[in-house]
């Protein structure tokens, strides 16, 4: 008896010694797995639909950096292009710091880097990112389309985006005389006076970029001095139509409830506030880098910035790299983020290497389907309306409704939407009519329904009140806005 009951509680001992090994054994493997550290295995990949071996988002300098040793490395690159294709530096003026140029706009270097890429077969994507779902590999990532592409590598490159100063007023008149991008809405302010907040680089390009539209540009800075290059401060010292303002911060954007009025200024010296007439408020106070598509994926610091393990650019999930001003919290160079990126694609071959997979070689077959880039509308079909009497004259004429798309040659977003416009001509083809106009020619038009930033997409009838939305950034937003007018 007591032998038996000693074999039952031996048995007994031994399943929950079992149990509880199997446990911590189940325990560490899901913690091995929220780490990122998937279980890779080539064989996954093999047969996958819509499969890329390097999956680039964002087009700035890392992101086409990256695409040319992706490219020159064999790898099928796709570059998934994002909100502001081409990025940043599509804002810019002049450079005088990039390599073998004296002096150089940076849509410029954009254009000769998408030139040469597209050479060595690139594929671009006028889409945005939706999220990527890296709980298995190949990984998905999922477009603001709905399309899906599973990439054995991404490289993030998705920069940063501006700051903002999170003080009254901000919000309420975002898009009402508050802004952040020059270029784009610079024609929107005609001899009007406005003015810009920071004392860095993009706070003297956005001046510089202003002068030419506006009466006057007052830039305000918060410390007695500015952090610009000098050669930049001097052009904006040289300008009879810009003022430098020191010592003052901005506590308060004031408006009349539909646009902007003054902003409350403190000066932090003499310690007194007092406001400021204003017609437009321009920010340029640094920028937030663009990680949250990694949340959760990848280790992301306590600024936002990505992670880099040691000298690589491999982020801390296995396959996925970043590049760029979302990773580099101290340099933000265009130069160095083109670096960058040439070394995270570099780490992305030795990572499917490493897999045992030589891109491009017949060795391993992987499935290569065209991308279906349906945002990928011929634009040379968009009308263009220059004038108000152009456009009564197609009120007049149209069973249909209008949409019309306002743009700007130096708007990177507006070149981002225009192919998805153009592309809805068919699809809506019986129900509305589609035209463009440059918001920054047809003065007429943009005084007449008041439009202040672009792109900005107007829907409208004969004898009926227009429905505008500068809010838009998606094909799939633009289809919402377009339905939604039709169903009312
Ligand atoms: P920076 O970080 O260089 O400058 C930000 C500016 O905004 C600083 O003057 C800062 O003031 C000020 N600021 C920050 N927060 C506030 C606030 N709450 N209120 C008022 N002022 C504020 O950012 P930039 O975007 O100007 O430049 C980023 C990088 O890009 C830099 O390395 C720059 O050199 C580069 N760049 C290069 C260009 C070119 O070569 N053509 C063009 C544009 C950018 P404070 O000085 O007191 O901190």
């Amino acid at each position: 008896m007591a032998v038996s009951r000693f074999i039952s509680s031996l048995v007994a001992r031994v399943i929950a010694g079992c149990l509880v090994v199997t446990l911590f054994a189940a325990s560490v493997l899901v913690a091995k797995r929220h780490k990122g550290q998937h279980e890779i295995n080539l064989a996954d990949a093999l047969g996958k639909e819509q499969l890329i071996d390097m999956a680039i988002i964002g087009s700035g300098p890392a992101g086409l950096g990256a695409a040319v040793y992706g490219l020159r490395g064999n790898c099928r690159t796709v570059i998934i292009q994002g909100g502001m294709p081409g990025g940043l530096l599509t804002q810019t003026t002049y450079v005088e710091n990039w390599p073998g140029e004296d002096s150089i706009l940076g849509p410029d270097i954009i254009q000769k880097m998408n030139n040469q890429v597209k050479k060595f077969g690139a594929e671009f994507i006028a889409d945005t990112v939706a999220s990527i779902d890296a709980s298995s590999w190949p990984y998905k990532i999922t477009l603001d389309d709905g399309a899906v592409l599973h990439a054995m590598t991404i490289i993030m490159a998705t920069g940063s985006k501006p700051k903002k100063l999170g003080i009254p007023g901000e919000d309420e008149y975002w898009g009402l005389g508050v802004t952040a991008c020059a270029t784009c809405d610079a024609p929107f302010f005609v001899d009007k006076d406005v003015c810009v907040i920071g004392g860095g680089d993009s706070a003297a390009e956005e001046a510089m970029q202003l002068v030419s539209h506006v009466r006057s540009v007052t830039v305000l800075v918060r410390k007695d001095r500015m952090r610009a290059a000098a050669r930049m401060q001097e052009r904006l010292k040289a300008n009879p139509k810009i003022k430098i303002q020191y010592n003052v911060e901005v506590h308060e954007v004031l408006g009349d409830g539909s646009k902007v009025t003054g902003v409350r200024l403190y000066d932090n010296q003499r310690d007194v506030a007092h406001t400021m007439p204003i017609d437009g408020v321009f920010l340029a106070i640094g920028h937030d880098p663009n990680s949250a598509l990694l949340n959760g994926i990848a280790d992301i610091d306590d600024a936002g910035y990505i992670v880099m393990q040691g000298r690589t650019q491999r982020t801390s999930c296995p396959g996925i790299f970043a590049a760029g001003d979302v990773e580099d919290d101290r340099y933000k160079q265009a130069t160095k983020a083109a670096g960058n990126g040439a070394a995270a694609a570099i780490d992305a071959i030795r990572f499917l290497n490493e897999l045992g997979y030589t891109p491009g070689s017949s060795s391993v077959s992987v499935a290569k389907p065209s991308l279906d880039d349906s945002n990928d509308g011929d634009e040379s079909l968009l009308s263009e309306i220059t004038s108000q009497k152009d456009l009564n004259l197609e009120l007049k004429r149209s069973k249909t409704p209008i949409l019309i798309d306002f743009y700007t040659e130096e708007c990177a977003s507006c070149k981002h939407m225009m192919p998805a416009v153009a592309s809805l001509m068919q699809r809506f083809s019986e129900k509305v009519r589609i035209f463009k106009v440059n918001a920054a020619e047809a003065q007429d038009l943009v005084k007449a329904y008041d439009i202040r930033r672009v792109p900005t997409f107007m829907l409208i009838a004969a004898n009926q009140r227009p429905v505008t939305s500068d809010k838009i950034t998606s094909k799939k937003e633009l289809v919402a806005f377009i339905e939604d007018y039709l169903a009312h």
